[in-house]
């Protein structure tokens, strides 16, 4: 599988054409942004690390039913994903309170949810990813009400699925961000990325920070908090 012509550049990925009008090579970048874009830099190696890892996880998803975008890994930075129609909304699942969460209800971190949250933002750079609601997504013709019948329930299932798999590897999962998105045919897949970018993950015992939090709130230790994650999944 080749690429030919480059479809977008993102913060933290490219996506390129290929000969089959139904899969784009995704490229990993080892680009990180944060607070809205406005702080930049390099995490070097996340790009393979992130590439790999989402891959690997989305491939333990498929086992337990939920249907995702991966085709195949090509090599470190690159994959070969089902081209889909991004469904524009940030899905986000809390199991324990942090970022955005704290801040909002004036919270410390670190509360254990008796039930995880679910929470959307509309996905617009121009608007600054506003909270919205299911209703309001509805309003806008983002989704209709069984597509978010659907995205609910798939990311419920997400969240089981690796809350399960990332204990057993030492970590919790605190909360994290999917995107979905539309087959030619309408189905709806899970899309995107699974990585230290968009999840949050605390050592079990020490709590400490294994994700971009680090480089968000420039903690230090950045490169090493990935490389630990890639070494609890692969044991590399
Ligand atoms: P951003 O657009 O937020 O800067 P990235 O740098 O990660 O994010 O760029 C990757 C882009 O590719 C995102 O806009 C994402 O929604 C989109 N995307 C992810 N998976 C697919 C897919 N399977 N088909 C088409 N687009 C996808
Ligand atoms: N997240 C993400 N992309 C975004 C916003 C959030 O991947 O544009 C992830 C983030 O890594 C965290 C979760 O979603 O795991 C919840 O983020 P939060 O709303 O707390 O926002 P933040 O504190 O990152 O601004």
């Amino acid at each position: 599988m080749e690429k030919t012509v480059q479809l977008y550049e993102g913060k933290a990925k490219k996506v390129f054409a290929t000969e089959n009008p139904e899969l784009v090579i995704v490229s990993y970048k080892d680009d990180a942004t944060a607070l809205d874009g406005l702080k930049k830099g390099t995490i070097v190696g996340k790009g393979a690390i992130n590439n790999r890892m989402s891959n690997y996880l989305m491939q333990i998803l498929e086992k337990k039913g939920v249907k995702t975008h991966f085709v195949e890994e090509l090599n470190d930075n690159e994959t070969v994903v089902k081209k889909v129609s991004i469904v524009p909304l940030e899905v986000i699942i809390r199991n324990i309170s942090a970022g955005s969460f704290a801040k909002r209800f004036g919270v410390e971190e670190g509360i254990v949810f008796a039930e995880p949250t679910i929470e959307f933002s509309y996905k617009n750079d121009d608007l600054h990813d506003p909270l919205m609601n299911s209703y309001h997504a509805l309003a806008l013709g983002i989704a209709t009400k069984e597509e978010i019948d659907t995205i609910k329930s798939m990311a419920f299932t997400v969240n089981e699925v690796l809350k399960e798999y990332f204990i057993g590897l030492g970590v919790k999962l605190v909360d994290f961000k999917l995107e979905f998105g539309k087959t030619a045919d309408g189905t709806i897949v899970l899309a995107d990325e699974i990585s230290p970018d968009t999840c949050r993950f605390w050592d079990a015992e020490t709590n400490e920070k294994l994700d971009k939090d680090r480089f968000r709130r420039d903690m230090g230790g950045v490169e090493d908090a990935y490389k630990e994650m890639m070494h609890r999944v692969f044991g590399e």
